[in-house]
């Protein structure tokens, strides 16, 4: 089957075409980074209307790119959910319209599930059930993959996402007045300023030590790094817009601090793992995806994990673990293939968009 995704769920509008072979037969993305990064943030009607300005040429490119028709397609595959609702909506309508136009079926998508299951579009050997953990501007999660649309959680974020940690610690640092990181989200600048740095520099604490479940907390960590900048400005007795002399090492510190969070909770679950039989032995396999996915410090700690816990690390390539639209093709992918959530052009008024909806059942809901 060849199927079309379109993801608009935040500030990515992407497209592609994809088959059940695994191939993608075209892609396109068009980005409002570069726009949201000079507003310090993303100021939701103004990405509803660059999502509405830049869709049918997205579209238009990767049908292009993949030379097939929407006669060709099995079904088009939507991101409905989790997401900005202006967002959304122009992603929904739009293929909605799609749907209509060419009388094939529409498969709306869960943001958070298309990244989870985007490991399985790259690694053709991976079985369900699989441990996944998702990092990304808007979630923490940890979470078992059973079935297509049926997840487990096992924990998440009590307050804020690694990502958005990552994006106030380096607009709080300024370091996007830096040349060399101009072009770089927060965590991409993070990253490479760390290389400059030492992680050991700054101590800026351990969190959730005493909590035994698999939740995550970046609060304190926001809150450390605030202090930390405050403290350097007084010493240093900078101006407001000067940069700190210690922003190398914070940096490294600040990577640092989030990786053995994050290391120190996928042990929790995997302990949990071993203890209730969640996953049998032939299935020891951790998934990570999600935007922070793409460091390669917090990837190469987490491969050191699941080294010693004999587990198999999958991270599917950078492009792949942003926002895409890839993922939400391939997404439909599997769910028609196994005939989940296909709404024929006579039903669409049955689709709708959710700004929130948690993946899968809770643990303790089970
Ligand atoms: P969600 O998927 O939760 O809706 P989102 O769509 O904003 O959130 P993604 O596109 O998956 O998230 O990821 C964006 C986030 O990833 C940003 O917060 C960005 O700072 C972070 N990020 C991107 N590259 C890196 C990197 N190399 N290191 C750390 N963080 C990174
Ligand atoms: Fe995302």
């Amino acid at each position: 089957s060849k199927l079309l995704g379109i993801e608009t769920s935040c500030d990515d509008t992407g497209c592609a075409i994809v088959d059940s072979d695994r191939n993608i037969l075209g892609e396109y993305l068009q980005s409002q980074q570069q726009i949201h990064l000079d507003f310090g943030g993303i100021i939701p009607p103004v990405a509803r209307d660059l999502h509405k300005q830049n869709i049918d040429n997205v579209v238009t490119q990767a049908l292009q790119q993949a030379q097939v028709s929407l006669n060709d397609l099995d079904a088009i595959a939507v991101t409905v959910k989790p997401g900005l609702p202006l967002s959304l909506l122009v992603g929904m309508n739009y293929a909605k319209e799609l749907s209509k136009k060419s009388l094939k079926p529409l498969i709306p998508i869960h943001h958070m599930e298309a990244h989870a299951l985007t490991a399985r579009l790259v690694d053709h050997n991976l079985q369900l059930p699989f441990l996944v953990l998702l990092l990304s501007g808007g979630h923490c999660l940890l979470a078992i993959v059973k079935k297509v649309n049926e997840f487990l959680l096992l924990g998440q974020s009590i307050d804020d996402a690694p990502g958005e940690a990552l994006d106030k610690a380096a607009r709080r640092l300024q370091l996007k007045n830096m040349k060399e990181f101009r072009n770089c989200c927060g965590g991409q600048a993070i990253e490479k300023a760390a290389l400059k740095g030492d992680p050991r520099a700054i101590d800026l604490g351990t969190f959730m030590t005493n909590y035994k479940d698999c939740n995550f907390s970046y609060s304190g960590l926001k809150n450390a790094i605030r202090s930390q900048i405050l403290k350097s400005e007084q010493k240093h007795e900078l101006k407001g817009d000067e940069i700190i002399p210690e922003v190398f090492d914070l940096c490294a510190s600040i990577q640092y601090a989030i990786t053995k969070h994050i290391c120190t909770r996928v042990q929790r679950a995997i302990e949990f793992i071993n203890r209730t039989q969640l996953l049998p032995d032939t299935n020891r396999t951790l998934v990570v995806s999600g935007g922070v996915a793409s460091n390669m410090f917090i990837r190469k700690h987490l491969n050191l994990v699941c080294e010693e816990e004999n587990f198999k690390l999958i991270v599917p390539p950078p492009k792949l673990c942003t926002d895409n639209g890839i993922m939400i093709a391939w997404n439909g992918i599997e769910k028609f293939n196994e005939h989940i959530d296909i709404f024929s052009h006579l039903d669409l008024d049955k689709i709708d968009i959710q700004s929130k909806e948690p993946l899968g059942k809770n643990i303790s809901q089970q």
